[in-house]
């Protein structure tokens, strides 16, 4: 089994056309939607040593389903190296987010957070907003990936970064 990274986030984060946007880039091809998880996850992969995951965005499902669906999938893939975690740097951590990052902390899952839209934000504004959000993980969150990222995928802003973390994840 080649090395996965998988994406999660709010419902509305900007997840799809994130992906689209390292897919288009990189020529990642979508490859195959697992049986009975076609609804839930979709699978791309880039070249023959990675594959990323797109899971469905939580706010919709209740937490209870997205924990028990979701995460015993996220705790059960050996050959997973991190979760990127997508968060609105106009909205900040969300309960949600922080919920879900506690049930990754409790499971020992190393994930990274990846600030969207970046360019819906003055560099002012975004920078203010990136370092309210490292503070907090930096009180509560365990086996966050010390590294916030920002992108967009509108200017494209960060996603060369992003990709350079993706291959480097792949690799540890
Ligand atoms: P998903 O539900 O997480 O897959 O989110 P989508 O990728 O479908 O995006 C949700 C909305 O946010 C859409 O209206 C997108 O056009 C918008 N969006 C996504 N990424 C960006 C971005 O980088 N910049 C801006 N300004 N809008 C974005």
């Amino acid at each position: 089994m080649i090395p996965e990274v998988a994406f999660i986030g709010r419902s509305n984060i900007g997840k799809s056309s994130l992906i689209n946007g390292l897919v288009n880039r990189n020529g990642l091809v979508k490859t195959s939607s697992k049986p009975g998880h076609t609804r839930m996850m979709n699978f791309f992969k880039m070249g023959d040593k990675l594959s990323l995951v797109d899971m469905p965005g939580y706010g919709f499902k209740s937490r209870d389903e997205w924990g028990g669906m979701i995460l015993s999938y996220l705790q059960n893939r050996k050959n997973l190296r991190r979760i990127y975690i997508l968060v609105d740097p106009s909205h900040g951590l969300k309960e949600s987010d922080t919920q879900i990052m506690k049930l990754l902390d409790n499971s020992g899952l190393s994930y990274q957070v990846v600030l969207t839209k970046m360019d819906r934000l003055s560099k002012t504004k975004y920078s203010a907003a990136k370092a309210e959000i490292e503070a907090e993980l930096v009180k509560d969150a365990i086996c966050c990936f010390p590294l916030v990222l920002g992108v967009s995928s509108k200017t494209k802003d960060g996603l060369d970064e992003l990709r350079a973390a993706i291959v480097k994840a792949g690799q540890l």
